[in-house]
């Protein structure tokens, strides 16, 4: 009997793998045909300062899938990650990017304002990823340091020496780099100094909490000095409640993003955003 209940459970876990592999492979081939049909699109987030000037957007991708409607970037990024159509599908949305920043370059509004992309390890590491950066911008004609990129830990295993060579190319393109997700990965503090990074980004996990569990408190005021100390701007994310922010503002927090100012939103909308967020300063 033990043996069949062995048996039984090892059936109901290849089962369970099977179904999964085949979910993958069928989101996989719904890739493939949404990026031929148009299916993707990016909105675009406010990042503020504490005054409420708009100075950026982080660009996150969206899928409207046919049948399932919309999917998270959270089911559908991992799944491309996998596969490899991360690369096709990530010079989509930096073509985007910098086509939408040549569109703002024409808007005196939207003078100034920088857009952040997110960049998945794979792409990152591919040997021609700073030419395809360099020529995406030449294309549309995108001005230096309007143009940033959201890294994340993950990619850290990798080879630092090339990282750190792509990272200093960026920077002489006038490309910022900006670390996402900061202290939710496999965190050395020593490689913060060797990376030639613009930014780190408080992640929301720790942002969350931080008015009542004081070691969500202890790590976001901690992130905010490194960053003080070692010259890198930071940004907290996922910034919700105004007691959120007081916090951050307190312990010299002095840019934002997150619900509080704006959900993501269309391009369009964005753009209104900015011209109510600068009519208000007048
Ligand atoms: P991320 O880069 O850390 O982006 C922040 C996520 O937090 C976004 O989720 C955003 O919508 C969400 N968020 C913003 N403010 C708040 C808030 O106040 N509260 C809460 N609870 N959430 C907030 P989203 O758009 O679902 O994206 C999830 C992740 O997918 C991103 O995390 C990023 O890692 C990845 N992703 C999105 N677009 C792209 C892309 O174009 N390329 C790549 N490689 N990854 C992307
Ligand atoms: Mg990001
Ligand atoms: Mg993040
Ligand atoms: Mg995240």
């Amino acid at each position: 009997i033990n043996a069949a209940t062995a048996m039984l459970g090892m059936l109901a876990l290849v089962h369970i793998t099977l179904m999964e592999t085949a979910e993958a492979n069928s989101l996989q081939r719904d890739i493939e045909r949404g990026m031929a049909r148009r299916e993707f699109f990016l909105v675009f987030q406010p990042q503020v300062q504490a005054d409420g000037k708009v100075v950026g957007a982080e660009a996150l991708l969206r899928w409207r899938h046919p049948q399932l409607g919309m999917v998270s970037p959270g089911d559908f990024i991992p799944v491309a990650e996998e596969s490899g159509q991360i690369l096709p599908l990530g010079s989509w949305v930096l073509q985007e990017a910098c086509q939408t920043l040549q569109r703002w370059a024409r808007t005196p509004a939207m003078d100034g304002v920088s857009l952040s992309v997110n960049v998945s390890a794979k792409q990152f590491l591919q040997p021609d990823f700073v030419g395809q950066i360099a020529s995406a911008m030449q294309q549309h004609g995108v001005v230096a340091a309007r143009l940033k990129l959201e890294l994340t830990e993950s990619m850290l295993v990798h080879d630092m020496s090339d990282i750190i060579a792509k990272m200093h190319s960026l920077h002489t393109l006038g490309v910022g780099c900006s670390l996402d997700d900061f202290g939710t990965g496999f965190s050395s503090l020593s490689y913060l100094k060797k990376l030639p990074l613009d930014q780190i980004k408080i992640d929301q996990a720790f942002v969350r909490d931080v008015l009542t569990d004081p070691s969500d408190a202890a790590i976001a005021r901690a992130v905010l000095q490194l960053g003080e100390n070692l010259g890198l701007a930071v940004i907290a994310e996922g910034v919700e409640t105004e007691g959120q922010r007081d916090f951050l503002l307190a312990n010299h927090c002095r840019l934002f993003q997150g619900y509080l100012y704006s959900r993501p939103l269309a391009a369009i909308d964005f753009e209104m955003y900015v011209a109510d967020n600068s009519a208000m300063k007048l």
